[in-house]
C-alpha cells in the first residue's frame, strides 16, 4: 500500500496508519526531521490514502493523479524563485497561500478529502505565515494541511501549535544500504553514500557517486594544498570558491565528516566505523601523525564555520579563517 515505499521510519507510519484507522486526521500535520529521510515521500502517501478509492494502491486514477500533481482534491506548495526569474531564493510566497486558501474553501471535487502539502515550509516569506494562519484558525472541512520543516523553529509558534507534529529520523546505516541498492547502486558505493548522507539516503540520490568523489578529492586537495603552501594557496582557493555558499557548504560537510573519521580511526582503528572507510589507510597514517586535541580543534572549526555561514558571515571570510585553522593550525 502507499506506506510500502517509506522505509525506516515506523513512528511516523505508525501515527498516520492509525488516524486512518481511527478516522481521526488532523487538520493539520508538521512533518520535522532532517531532509532525505523520506517526509514528502511519506506526506504523498498519506494524501493518496485519504484521496484514493483504495486507501494508496498506487496504480488508479486518483493515485496517478496526485504523483502527476493534477489532481483537483491535491495541490503541493515548494519554494519558487522570484515571478518571472530562473534564479534568486527559492521562497514559499504569499500567493502560493492565497491559492491554497482558495483552494482549501472549494468542496473536494473528486474524493473525501483535500489534501495540501507544503514542502520547505519553513521558507516561507515574512508576510506568508500570518496569511497562513487563517486557514489554520478556521480549517475548512475534510481538508488536511501537511506542512514539512527541517525543525520546528523554522515557523511562528502560532503556526504549528495548530498542528500535529510527526517526526522523522536518519535511517540506520543498513536500512540506508538497501534502499540504495533497491535504486540500483552496488553495495560498496551504497554503503559509502548511507554513511557520507548520514541517514538520509535522499540526499544521496541526489548526488552522483562519481560527484560526490570528485568533490571529496577536491576538499582534501584543498587541506592538503593550503597545509603545504601556506597562505598562498588560502588566497588562490578563497579568489576561487569565496563567491560560492553551496559549494562552500558542501566542503564544509566533507571536512567535517574526515575530521569525524580522524577521530574514529584515532580512537579506534576499526574500519568499520568509519564514513571514508575505503580510505582507512590514509585516515590512519594521517591520525597516527596528529594530536587529539589538534583533531578535535578541526571539527570544532568546522562547526565553527558551518555557524558563521548560517549567520550570514561571507562565504569567503568563513573559508579563509577555516582553513588557516585546518591547515595552517593557526587558532
Ligand atoms: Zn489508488
Amino acid at each position: 500500500m502507499a506506506f510500502d515505499a517509506v522505509r525506516g521510519q515506523p513512528a511516523a507510519v505508525d501515527v498516520l496508519t492509525r488516524a486512518l484507522a481511527s478516522g481521526r486526521v488532523a487538520h493539520a500535520y508538521a512533518f520535522v526531521g532532517p531532509p532525505g529521510v523520506g517526509r514528502k515521500l511519506t506526506a504523498m502517501a498519506f494524501a493518496k490514502s485519504l484521496l484514493c478509492p483504495s486507501a494508496g494502491c498506487e496504480q488508479c486514477p486518483a493515485c496517478r493523479k496526485i504523483e502527476a500533481g493534477i489532481h483537483p482534491d491535491f495541490m503541493l506548495i515548494a519554494p519558487t524563485f522570484p515571478e518571472g526569474k530562473t534564479s534568486g531564493t527559492p521562497l514559499i510566497r504569499i500567493e502560493a497561500i492565497r491559492q491554497l486558501e482558495q483552494r482549501a474553501a472549494l468542496r473536494p471535487a473528486e474524493s473525501a478529502w483535500k489534501v495540501f502539502i507544503v514542502d520547505d515550509a519553513g521558507r516561507m516569506t515574512a508576510e506568508a505565515p500570518q496569511a497562513f494562519l487563517k486557514t489554520l484558525e478556521e480549517p475548512p472541512a475534510r481538508t488536511v494541511i501537511i506542512l514539512i520543516l527541517t525543525q520546528t523553529r523554522e515557523l511562528p509558534a502560532t503556526v504549528l501549535s495548530r498542528c500535529q507534529v510527526v517526526r522523522f529520523m536518519p535511517l540506520h546505516e543498513e536500512e540506508a544500504v538497501a534502499l540504495l541498492q533497491s535504486r540500483g547502486m552496488d553495495e560498496g558505493t551504497a554503503r559509502l553514500l548511507a554513511r557520507a548522507s548520514q541517514g538520509r539516503p535522499g540526499l544521496a540520490l541526489a548526488l552522483d557517486p562519481a560527484a560526490w568523489l570528485e568533490r571529496r578529492e577536491l576538499a582534501l586537495s584543498i587541506l592538503a594544498e593550503v597545509g603545504a603552501d601556506g597562505a598562498a594557496a588560502l588566497f588562490k582557493w578563497s579568489d576561487t570558491l569565496g563567491r560560492d555558499r553551496g559549494q562552500i557548504e558542501q566542503l564544509l560537510e566533507t571536512w567535517w565528516l574526515w575530521y569525524r573519521d580522524l577521530l574514529c580511526a584515532k580512537a579506534s582503528g576499526d574500519p568499520r566505523l568509519l564514513i571514508h572507510g575505503d580510505r582507512a589507510a590514509e585516515l590512519a597514517q594521517s591520525a597516527a601523525g596528529r594530536s587529539w586535541e589538534e583533531i578535535v580543534a578541526g571539527l570544532a572549526a568546522c562547526r565553527e564555520a558551518w555557524q558563521a555561514l548560517q549567520r550570514n558571515v561571507s562565504p569567503r571570510l568563513t573559508l579563509e579563517v577555516m582553513l588557516s585553522r585546518l591547515a595552517l593550525g593557526a587558532a
